[in-house]
């Protein structure tokens, strides 16, 4: 079973609950849903994968409003598939490589398998002359957060 990420009014997410409990607060109106499941519905609600709540929590602790960069969070993002090769991902390839300034972020990071990292080595992929299956994306909640199986 996997976990619904709930989150502020203000986008920062607060927890993860389970799908019985999202459905609770579906049902008390105290939140909506903000992703769902594709062609999935539990009674008369989408198949809840991310909430929202309708009325603002404060907490006292300090949220990100997108999630922070990790090389796993690049690994779930890219469902674990090397972008040039297609194969079974373990790292997170740099586009503009570290020692020449790139950063760690969700924009400059793609999955990608160690063979395929060694070859582009110290180079862009345009350089090393290796194509991109998709262009990286800052991720949802969603997207980047261990949930589930992870
Ligand atoms: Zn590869």
């Amino acid at each position: 079973m996997t976990g619904v990420i709930v989150l502020n009014t203000d986008n920062t997410a607060l927890h993860t609950v389970s799908v019985q409990h999202a459905v609770k607060m579906l049902v008390r109106q105290v939140a909506i849903v903000e992703e769902a499941r594709d062609g999935h519905q539990i009674g008369p609600y989408p198949w809840p994968l991310v909430l929202r709540l309708i009325r603002y929590v404060k907490t006292n602790f300090i949220y990100a409003r997108t999630p922070a960069w990790s090389k796993r969070g690049v690994l779930r993002r890219d469902r674990h598939l090397c972008t040039y090769c297609s194969g079974t991902a373990d790292t997170a390839d740099h586009l503009l490589p570290q020692s020449r300034g790139g950063t760690n972020s969700w924009l400059n990071t793609v999955a990608a398998c160690t063979r395929c990292n060694n070859v582009k080595a110290n180079r862009t992929p345009s350089e090393a002359g290796m194509r991109l299956a998709w262009r990286p994306w800052v991720p949802t909640w969603r997207e980047a957060m261990p949930t589930g199986r992870g």
